[in-house]
């Protein structure tokens, strides 16, 4: 039996959903990959004839997310692996972000892949098999000023994954949050929204790290191609992490984050457990 797999992976015009269709192109998987543009959808096809199928997805159109998730498995079959990718970066600073950008973050960022996911859920159960893979963020763990509604997404797409790994681990069905630090994709290019500033009290706080992200763009530490070979071993694991930290910043910053919640605990300990009746 052929241990090649049916990928879904949303987002494959570029960045990591590109490299990982690419990489599990070339290792001979079946790729679906949803794209907004028909020239991305022409250009993603290209890559493997028979075997690289476009649909045109945006994740903010919940009937359509039903719909093309329904109507590929009716004419591909089963799907093995949903990969959540698709996302993007809100940032500005909260008071002068409108609430309807935290909105649109969310709608994307968390409501998108759970309703890819509820998608895919009844035949995953069905074949007591499958495997989801959210891409989150360090942002999912660590925080920084003028991304809180970005960080906000992430939070809850990891905390929807390590729930939801919970719940479906009865049926073999996997679930893993990979969280990448900064890597060289369009995410803090030509896919970020960046709020217009207005607030002269945050310039000193905020104005060197809008600047230091737009130079950091294209930069970045982080190797697109690299991520996805890690990603294709985690697919193809039997008993792959509920979470998996990608790059040495994700690493340093999170272990740091960690190392002062633990410090904040024990400074606190007395008052948390003064409340006990
Ligand atoms: P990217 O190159 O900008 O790719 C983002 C992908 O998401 C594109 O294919 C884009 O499609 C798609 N997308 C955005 N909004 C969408 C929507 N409403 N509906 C459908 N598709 C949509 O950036 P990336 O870094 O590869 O981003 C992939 C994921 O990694 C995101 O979830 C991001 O938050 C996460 N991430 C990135 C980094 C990093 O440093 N790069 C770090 C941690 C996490 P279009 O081409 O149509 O815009």
């Amino acid at each position: 039996m052929s241990d090649h797999k049916t990928i879904l992976i949303t987002g494959v015009s570029s960045g990591f959903g590109q490299a990982l269709a690419a990489t599990a192109l070339a290792a001979g998987h079946r790729v679906i990959g949803t794209v907004r543009r028909e020239t991305d959808a022409r250009a993603f096809e290209r890559h493997a004839s028979g075997r690289a199928h476009a649909r045109r997805l945006d994740l903010t159109d919940s009937a359509a997310i039903a719909e093309v998730v329904a109507q590929t498995s009716r004419e591909l079959g089963p799907i093995d692996v949903l990969v959540n990718n698709a996302g993007y970066g809100h940032e500005g600073i909260l008071e002068e972000s409108p609430t309807d950008e935290m909105r649109r973050q969310f709608e994307v960022n968390v409501f998108g892949a759970v309703e890819m996911i509820q998608a895919v859920l009844p035949a995953f159960r069905a074949r007591r098999r499958g495997h989801i893979i959210n891409i989150t963020s360090m942002g999912g763990y660590i925080t920084m000023p003028g991304i809180a509604y970005y960080c906000g997404s992430k939070f809850a797409l990891e905390g929807i994954s390590d729930a939801l790994g919970k719940e479906l681990a009865p049926f073999n069905i996997h679930v893993t949050a990979v969280a990448p630090g900064s890597f060289r994709t369009d995410w803090a290019g030509r896919s970020m929204q960046r709020s217009p500033r207005h607030i002269a009290d945050y310039d000193a706080l905020f104005d060197p790290v809008r600047q230091a992200r737009k130079d950091k763009s294209g930069h970045q530490l982080g190797d697109p191609s690299k991520a996805a070979r890690v990603m294709l071993d985690i697919i193809e694991n039997d008993t792959p992490p509920a979470h998996l930290l990608l790059g040495s910043d994700a690493l340093k910053l999170v272990r740091d984050r960690l190392a002062e919640m633990s410090r904040e605990i024990k400074a606190w300990e007395a008052v948390a457990v003064s409340t006990d009746g």
